[in-house]
Order: C-alpha cells, then sequence, then structure tokens
C-alpha cells in the first residue's frame, strides 16, 4: 500500500528513541521529510543521523524540550525553514512520573499538566498556521491505555492523557474543514526505556527480580510479548498519511489485545 507520505514534511517529537524513534523511522521509510526533537544533545542528533543512515531520507533534528514553549516555536521554525511547512505532527514527551494520589503535591501536578497536556496544546496550535496555509495535516497524539483502563500507579497519566484524548476529539471536530485530521494513538506496554524504566521501580519497591516480573507481564498481553516500537511505528506512519485519509478523531490502540475494554 502506499501511504501518500513520500515528501511530506513531518515533525515527529520525543524521538531520540523508543516509540517516538519508532514512528520517525517509519515515515522515513515511506519517503517522508522528517524533523525531529529531544531534549538531549548530542543524543538528538545523533538519532537523526541514525535515521538517515537507515533509511536514506531527509532527516533534520532540534533540541526541544516540551516544558519550554521557545523551543516547540524554534523546532516548528526549524521545520518550514528546510521544509518549507508542516503536513504531520506526532505530539509526544516522556511520561509523568509514577505514583498515587499522596504523592503528589501542586508542583508536581502542575509540571505534569505542563509536560503531557498543556505541551501538546502548544505544540498543536504551533503547526497550525501551516497545516491551514496548505490545506490539510494529519496530527497524532501519543497518549496510553491509561485513558482508557486507568493504570494504578500512574495517577498523573491517567489524568493528563485523558485531557489530551479529548482534546484531540475536540480538535479534530473543529478543524477538519480545513483538512486537518486528529487522532490519537495509544500504546499498550512496549519495549522501551521508558517500560524498563517502570519495571525497574516496581521490581525495587517489590524486591522481586525485574526479569521475573517482565515475563509475568508479558504474559499477560494475548500475544505474549511486548510491542516493539517499529511495530508502533508502522501504526503512526499509517494515520499520518493519507492511506487514513477518512480516519478521524479516532484512538487507535496498539497492545498486542492487553485491553478488555469492548470500546
Ligand atoms: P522512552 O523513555 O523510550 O523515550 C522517551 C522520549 O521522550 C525520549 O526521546 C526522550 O528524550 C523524550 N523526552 C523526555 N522528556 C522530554 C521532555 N521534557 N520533552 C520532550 N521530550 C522528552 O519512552 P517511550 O516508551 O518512547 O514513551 C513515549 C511516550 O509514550 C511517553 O509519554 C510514555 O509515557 C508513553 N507510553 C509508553 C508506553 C510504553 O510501554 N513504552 C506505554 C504507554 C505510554
Amino acid at each position: 500500500m502506499d501511504l501518500g507520505l513520500r515528501d511530506k514534511s513531518i515533525m515527529v517529537a520525543a524521538a531520540s528513541r523508543g516509540l517516538g524513534y519508532g514512528i520517525a523511522r517509519e515515515v522515513a521509510r515511506a519517503g517522508a521529510r522528517v524533523c525531529i526533537a529531544a531534549p538531549t544533545e548530542p543524543r538528538v542528533h545523533e538519532s537523526a543521523q541514525k535515521l538517515r543512515e537507515e533509511t536514506g531520507a531527509q532527516v533534520i533534528s532540534c533540541q526541544f524540550d516540551a516544558l519550554d514553549p521557545g523551543s516547540i516555536l524554534d523546532w516548528r521554525d526549524t521545520t518550514i525553514s528546510q521544509f518549507g511547512g508542516i503536513d504531520g505532527l506526532v505530539v509526544n514527551a516522556g511520561g509523568p512520573p509514577a505514583g498515587g494520589f499522596d504523592d503528589f503535591d501542586d508542583a508536581q501536578w502542575q509540571r505534569a499538566f505542563e509536560l503531557t497536556l498543556l505541551s501538546a496544546v502548544r505544540m498543536i496550535r504551533a503547526v497550525l498556521p501551516s497545516m491551514r496555509s496548505r490545506g490539510g495535516g494529519s496530527i497524532v497524539t501519543v497518549t496510553s491505555s491509561s485513558v482508557k483502563e486507568p493504570i494504578d500507579v500512574l495517577l498523573l497519566s491517567n489524568v493528563m492523557r485523558s485531557g489530551v484524548t479529548s482534546l484531540a476529539k475536540s480538535l479534530s471536530r473543529e478543524l477538519a474543514v480545513k483538512g486537518i485530521r486528529v487522532n490519537n494513538l495509544v500504546p499498550g506496554a512496549m519495549n522501551t526505556d521508558r517500560l524498563k524504566g517502570l519495571m525497574e521501580a516496581q521490581a525495587e519497591k517489590t524486591g522481586q527480580p525485574i526479569d521475573k516480573l517482565w515475563a509475568e507481564r508479558a504474559a499477560t498481553v494475548p500475544l505474549g510479548r511486548f510491542g516493539e516500537a517499529d511495530e508502533f511505528g508502522k501504526a503512526g506512519a499509517f494515520l499520518l498519511s493519507d492511506a487514513a485519509a477518512y480516519i478521524n478523531g479516532e484512538t487507535l490502540v496498539v497492545d498486542g489485545g492487553a485491553m478488555k475494554t469492548v470500546w
């Protein structure tokens, strides 16, 4: 299937590794020009170099932090100056810290709001003028299965990502008239540093070996394993592409069948 991504200009946030990197690689493989962004230098530039070597595509990189509005605008401006405009955006950032209700004070709630929800608002706001002037675009927000089934140890994620989901659904209705689609992409348990970090914390807390916890958790997935970043990336590339031209305001789950919810 031709995704129709050739020469499209796509911005992928938090893409120096993990799920963002997985999406960036798949859209680059499909012939898009990609501008990745992440907080740490030189890591983000090394990741862009790796993407160029792996795909042969035009890939550039920017240092940005989802908590820093100015850096979001710089990333947008770099993309426009190098690629002439923006056709696709992947909203993504590092996840908020794990914990339950008694673990967080106002400052931590505020930080989670800015990291996960306000950064989504800012990224989307930044790209809309270019998408509107080009007559359309595709926006994909990376959220979590916690938006459908709250995860006990991830209260901040549960709450903030539900906000992102509502934001995307609302915008999908508001922006459709301009040819701009907005969809959510939901990872289940994916084999990345984020999952390893959460499992390490659980191992430390419970005193159980991480290998045992890893195997037990993987066994809860009907497919019997965690997902890989490139599997997530393919779903992201699809939503960004013209192949998904009539999919708008949807939430696509990539979790190996782990969630039991029907909707
Ligand atoms: P990861 O730890 O592998 O990668 C995180 C990426 O986010 C890195 O590129 C990092 O540089 C970047 N990042 C960190 N802090 C940032 C900030 N302040 N601003 C911008 N970028 C920042 O994580 P991942 O598995 O790729 O997860 C991506 C998102 O998906 C996270 O929000 C995570 O919570 C969420 N998620 C992941 C899983 C999973 O199983 N991996 C499941 C559900 C949700």
